[in-house]
């Protein structure tokens, strides 16, 4: 009988060593490459720190598109027949993402396209203008946007010149624009072309593949409202990701967020479930009760998470975890979810 149960543990470990390799070897890991195309569910090699390191690295995702990333941060650059459009300049990297397109073409940049208004992904569109002396590049965005900006007196990216709804045509390329994504915030804006019959979506602050999302989703504004757009993400036909943070992104590594948030919301009831409200009725300012009846939800749930997500990334999960619970639970608790 103990030989048995000891053969079984030892068939389970064997059998769950073999989900996790194969979950492993799903993604394929090389240098980025500014001439050779990626395949499906190719992934730049090279951890975290060696990425940020780096003034910039570049993959080739099409024909005419290409994933540039530095400092962590990631845009969409797109080779047209005669000039470039680039969507997003992440601030504190403009001047190298000016050398990493130099890199691959001699085409002068003349369109910049914004994905929302925070100005870390926008916010050097004016070093561009200033460094390349053309005051004429185009610089396209939602009414979405350009209304944040204004209201959040966000004044460091360069005025945006047109405003786009539906769509946006460039040289012959096509982007359909999604502007139905309000999690990270109400004006974030989706983009997605299709080249030569590779689909790219260029959708940021909602996606870190290879990795837990940042705190609290990346401050979500409204959690539920970000778990509807991962939900979108996944209804919509696209092959590569450019998420604006980390590596390319898949449709696994949505999947993969999707199973968490739906983790986080279960647990998160669970703890509803067990906790008595009653017994947290002490202290005279009404915020204690709730302190001490929310910390007893959020640490059953945050338990729970720890035992199906932490092994494996120790680190990340005790930097972020915590915090995507307490966003999503204050997000059910008001709508009584
Ligand atoms: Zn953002």
């Amino acid at each position: 009988m103990k030989m048995n149960k000891r053969k079984n543990v030892l068939l389970m470990a064997a059998v769950l060593s073999l989900s996790v390799s194969v979950t492993a070897t799903d993604f394929i890991y090389r240098p980025a490459s500014p001439i050779e195309i990626s395949v499906d569910l190719q992934r730049v090699e090279g951890g975290h720190l060696e990425r940020f390191k780096k003034a910039y690295e570049i993959q080739r995702l099409s024909e005419n598109i290409y994933w540039v990333s530095a400092s962590d941060y990631s845009v969409t650059v797109l080779v047209g027949k005669d000039n470039v459009l680039l969507i997003d300049v992440p601030y504190g990297i403009g001047k190298r993402l000016i050398q990493a397109i130099k890199s691959i073409t001699d085409k002068p940049i003349n369109a910049i396209v914004y994905s929302h208004a925070h100005a870390d992904h926008i916010g050097d569109s004016g070093v561009i203008l200033k460094e390349l002396e053309n005051s004429d590049i185009k610089i396209y965005a939602t009414k979405e946007v350009k209304d944040s900006l204004i209201s959040h007196k966000v004044t460091l990216p360069a005025p945006i010149t047109n405003i786009i709804s539906d769509g946006l045509d460039f040289e012959g390329h096509h982007f359909e624009v999604f502007s139905d994504l309000n999690g990270h915030t109400p004006d974030n804006t989706a983009f997605l072309i299709n080249d030569g019959g590779r689909k790219i979506l260029h959708a940021v602050d909602l996606v870190h593949p290879g990795s837990l999302e940042f705190r609290s989703f990346s401050n979500v504004e409204d959690a539920i409202a970000y778990k509807n757009d991962i939900d979108t993400l996944l209804s919509m036909d696209w092959d590569v990701m450019v998420p604006g943070h980390s590596n390319i992104g898949y449709r696994e590594d949505v999947r993969f967020v999707q199973t968490y948030i739906a983790d986080v919301q279960d647990y998160i009831h669970e703890g509803f479930a067990k906790a008595d409200f009653s017994v947290h009725l002490k202290g005279e300012t009404p915020f204690e009760w709730y302190g001490g009846y929310s910390d007893e939800i959020i640490d059953h749930a945050h338990k729970r998470m720890a035992d199906k997500y932490r092994k494996g990334r120790e680190q990340v999960f005790d930097i972020v975890a915590r915090s995507h619970i307490r966003v999503m639970f204050w997000a059910m608790f008001a709508r009584a979810l």
